[in-house]
This record gives structure tokens, C-alpha cells and sequence, in this order.
């Protein structure tokens, strides 16, 4: 069975249709990207299939078992020890340091300080940012920043990684180099990801990608040459 899949999901917002009937499916270590213009439901599809939202109608497994239907409670649970997040900016805590902030997702989930610290920089070092552990976000380029919110995102060992546009506030390089990290990490870890983008040359890191316009899947297919990049 896929780890994710999804069927029939519609989503309003009041008189908006968000989603409009969509299917989706991903298996262990598959990299789905989801594209199309600005409004056309990408970033609602992301956040019905992390939980976060709770579908107008359809259905979303998470290894064979319906999440809609749990309590806000229950997802709240979900998203924290079986997902992992990645989003374009802001999230990490300006107070702590580098090491703090992936360590903090790992000591909420059961982890003691120095188990979650010891983890936190291993995924670091494994990121190619050792020696920024004690630096706070703002003393870290955006591209490390995005580094450590990969880190962050990975420390708990996740079942399925979403990132929400993970390098639009990146130039290209950056961004390239922060993809190739995603893919790579969330591979080695056996998670699934989910990389909602409108960049045709991130979409290219994935090995499978949907293109959305108006609350509906328009084009789906495997990306050739996938796993390489652009
Ligand atoms: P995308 O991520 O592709 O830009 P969204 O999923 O953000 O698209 O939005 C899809 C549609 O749903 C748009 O018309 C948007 O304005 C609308 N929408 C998204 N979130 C909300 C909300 N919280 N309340 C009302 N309308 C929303
Ligand atoms: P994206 O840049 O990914 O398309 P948006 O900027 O459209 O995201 O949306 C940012 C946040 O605002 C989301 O939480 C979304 O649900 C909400 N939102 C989007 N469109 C609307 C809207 N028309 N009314 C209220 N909230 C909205």
C-alpha cells in the first residue's frame, strides 16, 4: 500500500473551491512534486494531506489508515511524530541557537536533552553545517537557515517530509543545493516528500510531480531523469 494516498479530496472555503476533487498517491522514498499558478490549490492539498486541514469531502490514508476522521487532538499528535515540515521561511525560533532548534522537534517527541542534541548534530554535520551549531538564525545565510529546517524537519525520523515552496527565498544555487539535500536526507531516512513549488527546475529533484490548475490534478506523471536534478 502507498505510505500517503488520497482520494476524491474537495476542500471550500466558504464559496471558494480550493480543492476540487484530487487523487494522490506516494509510496516509502517517493518524491512527489506539486505545481501550478498562484491560487490554483497547491498549498490547501499540502496542508489536507499533512492534516493540518480537515477535507470538505474525501478520503487521506497514512499507511492504510483514514486521518480525516481523527480528533484535532489525535492529528496534532500525527503531524508531530510522523511528519516532518519544511516551509519557505520563519520557522525557526530566533532565540535558540541552530543545535536548539533541531533539537527541540526530538525532545518533544520522548527524546532527552543530550539524545536530541546528539541527534540534532548528526543531522547538522550530515547537512554540511558543523561548526554553526551555537549560531542563531540570524547569523546563518538563508541557505544554511533552510539547511537547519531540513535538519529540523528530519531529527524525528518521519514516515512523510511536506515542504511548502522550501527554497523561494533562495537564489537558484541555493536553492538547488538545499533540494538535493531534501531529496537526498529524506530518502536516507525511507520517509515519502511532498514539495509544493512553482519552479519547474525543483520540481525536477522529485521523481514523480502533478500539475494543478483550479482544484484539480490537469497533469501527472513521473519526472524523467529524476534523482538528478535539472
Ligand atoms: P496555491 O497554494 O496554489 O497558491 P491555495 O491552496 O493557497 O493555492 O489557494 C487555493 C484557493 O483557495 C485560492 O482561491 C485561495 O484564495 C483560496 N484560499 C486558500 N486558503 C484560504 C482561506 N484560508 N480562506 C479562504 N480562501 C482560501
Ligand atoms: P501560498 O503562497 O503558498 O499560495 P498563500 O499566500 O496563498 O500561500 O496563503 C498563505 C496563508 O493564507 C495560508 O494559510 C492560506 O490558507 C491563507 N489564505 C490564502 N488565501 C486566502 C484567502 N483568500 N482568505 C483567507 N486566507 C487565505
Amino acid at each position: 500500500a502507498p505510505r500517503l494516498a488520497a482520494r476524491g479530496l474537495v476542500h471550500r472555503f466558504g464559496e471558494t473551491t480550493a480543492l476540487a476533487g484530487v487523487d494522490v498517491d506516494l509510496v516509502d522514498g517517493g518524491s512527489l512534486a506539486v505545481m501550478g499558478p498562484s491560487g490554483s490549490g497547491k498549498s490547501t492539498l499540502l496542508h489536507v494531506l499533512a492534516g493540518i486541514l480537515v477535507p470538505t469531502a474525501g478520503v487521506v490514508a497514512l499507511g492504510g489508515r483514514e486521518v480525516q476522521s481523527l480528533s484535532e487532538k489525535e492529528r496534532s499528535l500525527l503531524r508531530r511524530r510522523r511528519y516532518g515540515f519544511v516551509f519557505q521561511f520563519g520557522q525557526l525560533l530566533s532565540e535558540l541557537s541552530a543545535l536548539e532548534n533541531v533539537a527541540l522537534p526530538a525532545m518533544l517527541t520522548g527524546s532527552s536533552r543530550a539524545q536530541a542534541e546528539e541527534a540534532a548534530r548528526q543531522w547538522l554535520g550530515a547537512l554540511g553545517l558543523a561548526g554553526t551549531e551555537s549560531r542563531r538564525p540570524g547569523e546563518l545565510s538563508g541557505g544554511q537557515a533552510q539547511r537547519v529546517a531540513v535538519a529540523r524537519a528530519l531529527v524525528t525520523r518521519p514516515e512523510v517530509v511536506f515542504a511548502d515552496e522550501p527554497t523561494g527565498s533562495l537564489d537558484q544555487a541555493t536553492g538547488h543545493d538545499v533540494m538535493r539535500l531534501l531529496v537526498e536526507s529524506t530518502r536516507a531516512v525511507g520517509a515519502a516528500l511532498v514539495v509544493v513549488t512553482h519552479d519547474a527546475q525543483v520540481a525536477a529533484w522529485c521523481d514523480a510531480r502533478i500539475d494543478m490548475l483550479d482544484g484539480r490534478v490537469v497533469a501527472a506523471g513521473a519526472v524523467p531523469g529524476s534523482g538528478v536534478g535539472p
